[in-house]
């Protein structure tokens, strides 16, 4: 049976239907509607206030790849410019990849990048490293996690270096909807009640960041991608089959299947979620090693490090990081950093 026509265009034949609404479109009236889209969260939400310099997180993959795509042609209408920043975690057999997608991307695209490795920012440290150091403690599974905190700060600090005023990240739906899963799983209230919205407005002096593609899907970023012809690195990283994100994605994937807006309706739901006042957690105050945003006496890129540093990496997850609290003299360097090789400290 022939393909209908297009619903939009009535003009070419559909090439997909979208998955949420059905709606037949061929491919290019399926982009323009995607780039519209973006284009809306970021006017409604007033995301990126004209003459911004936007750091785009640069991985390689799909969702990054999409997001430079679609912001580079909203640029001018926006009135924004935009810059790559890759992060390079030091993942062996993957990164190295990856980051060449990344290269591929800004030569063709001609836009500025800048690489900001965890080994030079963080004392040494690299993925690899912190896997090996993790993996005798039980805590093998918790790559992610120390993975997850450290690129927060490498994206921090590679967007400084190149000027940004803000930060745009490529997560999509799927991701959000994720994220809100395991937070509910891990009983993070706090966590849960700062991760609605689009993003964060730049509190305790950070740059303010968002993601573009909060409400695209993740079928439909890779339609984009399809269409668009992108090139982009598709494999996955070798740490995460041990991530707890993979279960939320079961389970999500589960939850669609009985109910398609179920994403949706979790990404809205985390939006809507406010907590009652005695359950707030209390108001963040600044880090006494780096001055970024904590709620405890070290933040958590500076509580990792130093559980890495005095071989203890566990202290460094969870409830264990009183321990370091207790430790750490506010307003002191505290030990000094043993990276696993003689390398420099922190730069933060
Ligand atoms: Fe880092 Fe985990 Fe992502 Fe790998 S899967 S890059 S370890 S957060």
């Amino acid at each position: 049976m022939p393909a209908p026509p297009c619903a939009s265009c009535h003009a070419a034949r559909a090439a997909l239907r979208r998955p949420r609404s059905g709606q037949a479109l061929c491919g290019a009236c399926f982009c323009a509607a995607f780039e519209a889209e973006v284009l809306h969260t970021v006017l409604a939400g007033r995301l990126l206030p004209p003459g911004a310099v936007v750091a785009v997180g640069a991985s390689g993959g799909k969702d990054s790849t999409v997001l430079a795509h679609v912001l580079r042609a909203l640029a001018p209408r926006l009135g924004i410019s935009l810059q790559l920043v890759a992060v390079d975690e030091g993942i062996g057999g993957y990164r190295d990849a990856a980051l060449a997608a990344v290269r591929r991307q800004a030569a063709r695209w001609e836009l500025p990048l800048t690489v900001v490795a965890y080994e030079d920012l963080f004392g040494g440290w690299t993925m690899d490293a912190v896997a090996r150091s993790t993996a005798g403690s039980g805590r093998s599974r918790s790559c992610c996690t120390f993975c997850g905190v450290l690129r927060r700060r490498a994206l921090e600090e590679g967007a400084r270096r190149v000027g940004a005023t803000h930060i745009v990240t490529g997560h999509n739906a799927d991701d959000m909807a994720e994220t809100v899963l395991m937070n509910f799983l891990r009983g993070d209230a706090g966590r849960l009640a700062r991760g609605g919205g689009l993003g964060s407005p730049g509190e305790g002096g950070a740059l303010p960041r968002c993601r573009p593609l909060q409400f695209a899907s993740q079928k439909e970023v890779v339609l984009y991608a399809h269409f668009r012809r992108l090139d982009y690195f598709s494999e996955e990283c070798v740490y995460a089959p041990e991530a707890f994100r993979g279960h939320a994605r079961d389970l999500l994937k589960r939850l669609e299947a009985a109910r398609p807006s179920a994403v949706l309706d979790l990404v809205h739901s985390a939006e809507r979620l406010a907590l009652a006042p005695a359950a707030r957690p209390p108001r963040p105050g600044a880090c006494s090693r780096c001055g970024a945003l904590a709620s405890r006496t070290l933040c958590q890129a500076c509580a990792l490090l130093d559980g890495l540093n005095r071989g203890r990496p566990r202290l460094a997850i969870g409830k264990g990081r009183r321990g370091l609290d207790e430790e750490a003299t506010p307003g002191t360097p505290g030990d000094p950093v043993r990276p696993p090789a003689s390398k420099a400290v922190p730069t933060f």
